[in-house]
């Protein structure tokens, strides 16, 4: 916590004073951020950082798993996508997943999750993608089949998205972009998934 605390003191006289202007216009006009960026609650997954986004910029979901929950269960993650879309309008979506994600061990191996009540009820949202994985990758092995589990569940989640009246009818329009990515902890990367190629390509 001291470390917190030092930090907070360090933020105020160093970033914050050399951007008091940015923070004092967020304040009297309020927020009008070009992007809802869904990611995974890993503190090793840090939007602003990765994408270099100033405070106002990016209006954050976080989430075990960067899971969409489907349209029918009620929830903070979907009254936060409803609110980025319906009054702040963002124009881009993004599901952002990332490498080392412990959400998708857990959906490759359950039993690790057996005695956590909560996050084994709240996984449960991803049983389609931990059968898609034993039913189109179980001949990989245990890497590859990790990289297959964070890159399925990105698309699955970016389907789950398109289920929102209110995003269909964005992206019919042509008024909303989606991504899917995912962060490579170790080698600082992003990777975007091209839908005509069918794969994740480096971001570039
Ligand atoms: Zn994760």
């Amino acid at each position: 916590m001291h470390k917190l605390v030092k930090g907070i003191h360090s933020f105020r006289t160093g970033y914050f004073a050399s951007h008091r202007q940015l923070f004092e216009q967020l304040a009297s006009v309020g927020q009008t951020p070009e992007t809802l960026f869904i990611t995974c609650s890993d503190s090793r997954v840090v939007p602003n950082l990765i994408t270099n986004a100033p405070p106002g910029e990016l209006f954050i979901v976080r989430n075990v798993g960067n899971v969409v929950p489907r349209t029918d269960l009620p929830g903070g993650t979907a009254a936060a996508i409803e609110y980025a879309m319906e009054v702040l309008k963002v124009e881009n979506v993004i599901v952002c997943g990332h490498t080392q994600c412990g959400a998708m061990q857990a959906i490759l191996h359950p039993e690790a999750v057996e005695n956590l009540t909560y996050l084994k009820r709240w996984l449960r949202q991803t049983d389609g993608v931990r059968k898609l994985i034993q039913e189109r990758y179980s001949h990989l092995d245990e890497d590859a089949r990790m990289t297959a589990a964070v890159e399925e569940n990105v698309l699955a989640q970016l389907e789950n998205l398109r289920e929102y009246p209110f995003i269909a009818e964005r992206l019919e329009a042509h008024t909303l972009r989606m991504s899917g990515w995912v962060f490579d902890l170790a080698r600082g990367e992003v990777f975007d998934y091209d839908p005509e190629r069918g794969e994740f390509l480096p971001l570039r």
